[in-house]
């Protein structure tokens, strides 16, 4: 059984904790895929300090030079594809087609980054004075951490690692202490790709503790955060206190509007993929759908039959269209909400409790959930369950549904089910999320295309695509003078 470790100043560490964590199969919880020692605070500490110590020539490193390290670690990933995408299964649960795919969105991040080396391109102003002008230039802040879920172990981490390190900040990387394996493959590459010495280094250790040193250490300038909206502020709160930047990406409550004059077919196709898909585990899921009544009856018996159809298991078994929660923790808290949403009063009319049966007594599966008749007051329509579990809001008409998708604190995807070019637009023009699909789920992105949420989803600038180097560089403005000469004139 693979042991994992911390990577810090271009080593792994053997750490002094004596404190270690069990990485599980949530799909078969007696397959114990390894165990990771975890970090004390000195050791973190130790990990910015590498960090720091590397910065300055890795700063000094020509940015396409930073960009042909990426991108041969891109090449690597695509060598070891198959390989990570089994650890990502293993120990997310995730399926196997899903795993496949947050692959490929890596690569692609890794591929647009590297190509972003040689486009770090600043500004030439003109100035007011003769023979004078002004330019822009993208500066790295220093130590960065990164600090990510388990939903998406790779894909997140990539792309906040990958364009950090382009823009020439050194790394400190803390993935979740669920999902180490697929965190310990993506430092090896990294590295074999060529990267110096302290420039990337992973700390495996507890948030509260290994996290709380590496947010709070005077060395790191920058905070890149995705997860819960609970750490998220505090992050935030915290960074605030020392006066440096957070991007924190949170939770989700997306709503599909579904409209009379819709596909039905598509709507549900659509509805069932964006709840159900990935275990309801996708920050993008949609977990509430707003159906006009004149509709509603029709959109729940067909979202009914088609959370049915969905086979429950093992995501390394190629047959398998939905695995289990990611850990015990989570699973509970899906079988609370599923509580929760009976005893607030709404219709139960799929799913509601745990999967059993066929394989899946040793995992933490459960069965995909509808609530019918759910209120915009109710818990389930307002809080992130994290789970296959799909609340159905009943509304008279496209006024009713805008008003009770918009009612939400969060505000990262949306989708609209309609023909009506009109109800399309103003939809577009009405609805309150950073990210709004026409027509299809509300979960997917591209690499090169901006993702993030608004209101109390996302903090910062987005992540990906144009603006994937935002968050991480400053911008410097050089003032140049070539008369030789005292200035003339005045500049306000
Ligand atoms: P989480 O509990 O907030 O943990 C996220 C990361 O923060 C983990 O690495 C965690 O370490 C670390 N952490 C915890 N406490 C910390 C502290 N005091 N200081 C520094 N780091 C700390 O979130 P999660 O349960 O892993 O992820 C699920 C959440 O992520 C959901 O809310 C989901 O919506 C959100 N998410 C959002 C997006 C988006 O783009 N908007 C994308 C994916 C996921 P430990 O693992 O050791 O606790």
């Amino acid at each position: 059984m693979p042991t994992y470790r911390s990577f810090i100043d271009g080593a792994w560490l053997n750490s002094v904790s004596g404190r270690t964590a069990p990485n599980i199969n949530p799909a078969n919880i007696n397959d114990v895929i390894g165990e990771s020692e975890l970090c004390t605070r000195e050791e973190a500490r130790g990990a910015v300090e590498s960090a720091y110590n590397a910065f300055k020539a890795w700063k000094r490193t020509p940015a396409p030079a930073r960009g042909r390290i990426i991108a041969k670690a891109g090449r690597l990933m695509e060598e070891r594809k198959e390989e990570l995408a089994a650890m990502l299964t293993r120990e997310e649960g995730k399926t196997i087609s899903e795993a496949r795919g947050e692959l490929t969105r890596a690569i692609n991040v890794v591929e647009f980054c590297a190509g972003e080396s040689r486009r770090m391109n600043g500004e030439t102003i003109p100035s007011e004075l003769p023979a004078n002008f002004a330019y822009t230039v993208k500066e790295p802040h220093g130590v960065v951490a990164c600090i990510t879920p388990w939903n998406f172990p790779i894909a997140i981490p990539v792309w906040k690692i990958a364009p950090a390190l382009v823009a020439g900040n050194t790394v400190v990387f803390k993935p979740a202490t669920i999902t180490p394996g697929t965190a310990v493959m993506l430092t090896e590459i990294f590295y074999e790709a060529g990267l110096p010495q302290g420039v990337l280094n992973l700390v495996l250790g507890s948030g509260s503790e290994a996290g709380d040193e590496i947010v709070n250490h005077p060395a790191v300038r920058a905070i890149s955060f995705t997860g819960s909206n609970e750490i998220g502020i505090k992050l935030y709160q915290q960074a605030a206190a020392r006066g440096i930047p957070v991007q924190a990406e949170m939770g989700g409550k997306n709503p599909v509007v579904v409209l009379e004059d819709c596909d039905m077919e598509l709507a549900v196709e659509s509805t069932a993929q964006g709840a159900f898909g990935s275990t309801g585990q996708r920050c993008t899921a949609t977990s509430r759908a707003v159906v006009v009544d004149a509709v509603a009856n029709e959109f729940v018996e067909r979202i009914v039959a088609r959370a049915k159809s969905f086979k429950l298991g093992e995501g390394s078994d190629a047959s398998t269209h939905i695995g289990p929660s990611v850990d015990e923790g989570q699973f509970n808290t899906v079988l609370k909400y599923m509580d929760i949403g009976r005893e607030d009063g709404a219709e139960l009319v799929c799913g509601g409790k745990r999967a059993s049966g066929d394989g899946l007594d040793n995992g933490y599966f459960v069965e995909p959930t509808v609530f019918d008749r759910v209120t915009p007051d109710m818990r389930i329509a307002r809080e992130e369950i994290f789970g296959p579990v799909l609340s159905v809001l009943r509304v008279k008409d496209f006024d009713e549904a805008m008003i009770v998708a918009n009612d939400s604190e969060y505000g990262l995807s949306s989708s609209v089910f309609t023909n009506d070019a009109n109800n399309i637009y103003r939809f577009v023009d009405e609805i309150e999320t950073g990210m709004t699909h026409i027509n299809s789920p509300t979960t997917g992105g591209e690499a090169h295309i901006p993702f993030g949420g608004i209101k109390s989803t996302g903090i910062g600038a987005r992540e990906q695509g144009s603006t994937s180097l935002d968050f991480y560089t400053e911008l410097k403005v050089v003032y140049v003078d070539y008369t030789g000469r005292k200035r003339e004139g005045n500049l306000y």
